[in-house]
């Protein structure tokens, strides 16, 4: 047996089997490539799951997070280190409307803080518990806890899970009329959405939706609870997703790229929710991490430069470009859609349910992508891709979709 079938036999033997990995052993990474355990080269335009917004291997945050190792790990939130003390105050600075920060592990639990808040706030205010409902959206994803899928309103997330926590109410996407409805009894504590879905099939909120959401939270005395985990961090083209909406949200979420690969999530609140929780309210052993914050701290600089500003336009305009040429060679999508560096190309309705199948012929040909639902290819790849490794991303995405129609047409 090969080293490589070996360790992919003890992942089918030892790993609890929620997930099904391509069969593929990765080991070192360099800007948008990745090489696996043969020595296999792959253009990456997943960057983890739109994790690793500096590309592999980024020389300033190996130098953060290495001196950090040589100096301090973990302190625990009972004492103060310097790196996550930085950080909130650089992410307070940064994010133009918050006021305090809570730094975590994950976007399961920046979610799980929110929630926690909202519901602290509804309490502070008076208000009954079957008053303190929060508002998703269908299609939406906001992590694994039981109360995120809670909030995550797609069913195959709950399923078999029940109980759920209560006092979560949905509503379909870029829908305000029924959003309206839906807080027309005055019990609605806040609204949770994603600016852009990306589990959903990366569906961006409608021109105007996030702003109607906004003036109903204030008709409706709730708060805007933005999750920016994935579509944040430069992504779209600004360090914030809502920045391009012009709305001020209450709290918004983070995590995936905010640590550039390494684990860290964050919650920002706003100056109506800051002084909420207090002393004992909440609270996590590993949150804020130093050798975690002194990463965030480095990739936080550089996500929200002029340069990646720059560079996710540049290369969203050549992603776009190579797909409506791909889309005249092969007539597989019906739309393209999302913004910045967060595209998702939907398959025509004689396509659907096969994206899993075009993700195995990209492999095959050197090239990992993602996923969005089992009918949109995602592309989230690093924000500092250059024009040569996008270019080579294209090239086999070519050869897949040509492997992948030629089994359509045989079939
Ligand atoms: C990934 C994701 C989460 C959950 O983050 P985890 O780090 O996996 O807990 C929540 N919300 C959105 C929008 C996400 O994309």
């Amino acid at each position: 047996m090969t080293i490589t079938s070996d360790l992919i036999a003890a992942g089918q033997q030892y790993y609890l089997p929620v997930y099904r990995p391509r069969e593929v052993v990765l080991e070192r990474g360099q800007g948008a490539r990745v090489w696996d355990s043969e020595g296999r080269e792959y253009i990456d335009l997943s960057a983890g799951i739109a994790v690793c917004g500096l590309g592999h291997n980024d020389p300033d945050l190996v130098a953060a997070l290495t001196e950090q190792a040589g100096r301090l790990w973990h302190t625990s939130n009972v004492f103060y280190s310097e790196p996550p003390l930085r950080l909130a105050e650089e992410l307070v600075s940064a994010s133009r409307f918050a006021s305090r920060v809570f730094l975590c592990n994950s976007g399961a639990e920046a979610n799980e803080a929110a929630i926690k808040l909202v519901r602290k706030w509804a309490t502070a205010q008076g208000r009954a518990p079957d008053r303190r409902v929060i508002v998703t959206f269908r299609g939406s994803f906001h992590g694994r806890t039981l109360a995120t899928i809670t909030a995550t309103a797609q069913p195959k997330y709950q399923e078999g899970y029940e109980p759920l926590p209560g006092g979560f109410r949905y509503v379909d996407f870029n829908d305000l009329g029924q959003l309206g409805e839906a807080m027309a009894a005055g019990d609605v504590a806040a609204v949770l959405v994603e600016p852009i879905q990306g589990e959903g099939g990366v569906m961006p909120a409608a021109d105007g939706f996030l702003g109607g959401v906004r003036e109903l939270c204030d008709r409706h005395g709730a708060l805007l609870v933005l999750d920016e985990i994935q579509c944040g961090m430069g992504r779209t083209g600004s360090l914030f997703a809502h920045w391009q909406e012009g709305i001020t949200p209450d709290i918004v979420t983070l995590a995936k790229a905010l640590g550039g690969g390494f684990p860290i999530g964050a919650m920002l609140a706003g100056p109506k929710v800051a002084e909420v929780m207090q002393f004992g309210a909440h609270g996590t052993t590993f949150g804020g991490n130093p050798l975690a914050a002194a990463v965030a701290r480095v990739a936080l600089r550089k996500l929200g430069s002029e340069q990646i500003a720059a560079n996710v336009a540049r290369q969203s305009q050549a992603l776009r470009d190579g797909l409506a040429s791909l889309e005249a060679e092969f007539g597989l999508f019906s739309e393209v859609r999302g913004r910045g560096l967060m595209l998702g190309a939907v398959l025509k309705p004689e396509y659907a349910g096969r994206a899993g199948e075009i993700l195995d012929h990209a492999a095959a040909q050197g090239l990992l992508m993602l996923q969005a639902g089992p009918d949109v290819l995602r592309f989230v790849p690093a924000l500092n891709i250059s024009d040569e490794e996008l270019a080579e991303g294209l090239l086999r995405l070519r050869e897949a979709l040509a492997k992948f129609k030629a089994t359509v047409s045989e079939s």
